[in-house]
């Protein structure tokens, strides 16, 4: 009676459905091939990768970030990874490859536990648990950060980088432009990055990089009468341009005798004359335009002895604004002293080949510009972004207060006391607690093995060490063996351990709670639309 019985189709035709296990294993596999893939760059003696895009451009890099945005990764679990980098260099601006790593690491061993039975959720709750565990656990390894441990901090992180050569130069200017950026009240400090401004200028070397007291811009000045340098400088910002206003319609002019062409442009340059006028009148030595500045006006101006600006950027002139103390006007006729803002100094300076302006002395000293200078292209980009993490870790830790030891050591003493803590818990979970301890352990041994040295050893070392109580040793990559990281000095952010420990366990969770994948269109399991929003 029921043999004719039609098989019901929910499902657009084409979409593909992978579940259960092998749904599982599936993005299992993927995002352990994305852990993978950066794996090789952890730590001061991680290699770099030469990445080519299909363009043909080339960026090599050790950032794990970089990486992985670069790579153009179909699968969702594997963007599900990739996310977690994208999470960890938005709040901490650093260990966004122990990040992924760990992730991967977790994952690898919930599959072993998938295969002795355990259910997912089972080891989904026994990583909550030892995730929250693991952050408590963080706090009792703090130390507390003074300016010569920011400095340590900026070092660590430039580690390994080919900025590496020059930490002590770099670690310097970038605690330099924290401190100078904070701002301090009673609750501590706060620093917003933003208010430091990263300028390139490829030619010289990375040595002759520099922090500014204010801001710079890629620019020169329009016309080489003005001066090349203002003391004093009070400043108009215009978003407008300097020329003749044009008319709303076309318009056609009809001149019938040379009497009303001359008078035609005389009335032309006594506008053009009167604008310049009005910047003198109120006092303005300096124009910053963000659109372009009519010949003749530039003229007029040089004449007056201004220092004047075109096309700055929109950025920049933001910027500007907030160091002078300037207001952005767009309609000069309302100009006024008010709108004014100040610097001590605004100078064209040659940097390399080419002409750059500097704005020093800045009222609301809270903007600082780093010249980052270097050979080629690739080197200033990739010092670029060197330095954009070691101002990153600098400014977390002056925010927090609160360092750890690097090189493996606290992942290695947390590792020892969830397991300690995993007995207490007991049952299945124990088990899932003790498979997220061991996977700490992916980052001293990973640090070892890209160092060429032997990582069973080096773990045997390591635990030998912690059940000593010498807690904060971690890996030698230089000598070999275990270390005391306290005394080498290799300090990072709390809040860098932490968030890489979290996202990569709330990540895990997260794919092993899925047991079903379907996909639209055919496009192999994952790719789906849906999953774009995860894009980098
Ligand atoms: P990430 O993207 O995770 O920041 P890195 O390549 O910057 O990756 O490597 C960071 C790891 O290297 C951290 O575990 C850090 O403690 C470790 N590390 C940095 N400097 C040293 C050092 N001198 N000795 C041992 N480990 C170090
Ligand atoms: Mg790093």
């Amino acid at each position: 009676m029921y043999g004719g019985q039609q098989p019901i189709f929910i499902l657009k035709e084409g979409t593909e459905r992978t579940s259960g296990k092998s749904a599982q294993s599936n993005n299992i596999a993927a995002a352990k091939a994305v852990a993978d893939a950066v794996r090789s760059t952890l730590g001061p003696k991680g290699m770099d990768k030469m990445l080519v895009d299909s363009m043909g451009d080339v960026v090599i890099t050790n950032d794990g970030a970089t990486i992985l945005k670069e790579m153009d990764i179909e699968h969702p679990a594997a963007k599900m990874i990739i996310e977690i980098a994208k999470t960890q260099e938005q709040h901490c601006y650093d260990g966004t490859t122990s990040a992924v790593v760990i992730a991967g690491e977790l994952l690898k061993r919930s599959e072993d536990l998938i295969e002795q039975n355990v259910h997912p959720t089972v080891i989904c709750e026994g990583f909550r648990l030892a995730s929250e565990k693991a952050s408590d656990l963080i706090e009792t390894h703090a130390l507390k950060v003074d300016e010569e441990i920011l400095k340590e901090v900026a070092k660590t992180a430039l580690t390994g980088k080919s900025a590496g050569a020059v930490k002590e130069f770099l670690a310097d200017i970038s605690v330099a432009a924290v401190v100078a950026v904070a701002q301090t009240n009673s609750e501590g400090n706060t620093v917003d990055v933003g208010d430091i401004k990263i300028q390139k200028k490829q030619g010289g070397s990375i040595r002759d990089s520099s922090l500014v007291n204010g801001i710079v811009l890629d620019k020169e000045r329009v016309h080489s009468g003005m001066p090349k340098s203002v003391s004093g400088a009070s400043i108009a910002l215009i978003n407008s341009a300097i020329e003749v206003k044009k008319t709303e319609v076309d318009a056609k002019i009809q001149i019938t005798d040379p009497n009303m062409l001359s008078q035609f442009l005389d009335e032309e340059e006594q506008y053009l004359r009167s604008l310049v006028e009005k910047f003198q009148s109120v006092g303005a030595n300096t124009v910053i335009c963000q659109k372009g500045i009519d010949d003749l006006a530039q003229h007029y101006m040089s004449k007056e002895g201004i220092f004047a600006v075109r096309r700055a950027k929109k950025s920049d002139m933001e910027a500007l604004s907030k160091a002078t103390g300037a207001r952005i006007v767009t309609n000069i006729d309302d100009l006024s002293l008010e709108d004014l803002g100040s610097a001590s100094k605004v100078e064209e300076r040659k940097i390399g080949d080419s002409d750059m302006v500097f704005i020093e002395g800045c009222p609301e000293a809270k903007s600082v510009s780093v010249l980052i200078r270097g050979g080629t292209e690739h080197v200033v980009d990739e010092i670029k972004r060197a330095f954009d993490d070691a101002v990153g870790v600098v400014a977390v830790a002056h925010e927090d207060g609160a360092v750890l030891t690097g090189g493996g050591s606290v992942l290695a003493a947390i590792s020892r006391d969830l397991r300690l803590y995993a007995e207490r818990i007991g049952g299945r979970e124990q088990m899932a607690v003790e498979a997220f301890a061991g996977a700490l352990e992916v980052i001293p041994r990973t640090l070892s093995e890209n160092a060429g040295l032997d990582p069973v050893n080096t773990i045997i070392d390591l635990r030998k060490a912690h059940s000593e109580g010498k807690t904060h040793f971690g890996v030698n990559v230089y000598e070999g063996g275990v270390a005391d990281m306290n005394k080498s000095r290799v300090l990072e952010p709390s809040r860098v351990v932490e968030q890489a420990i979290q996202s990569a366990s709330e990540t895990a969770v997260m794919i092993l709670r899925i047991d079903d994948v379907i996909s639209s269109r055919g496009v192999s399991p994952g790719g789906a639309d849906e999953f774009d929003g995860l894009d980098m």
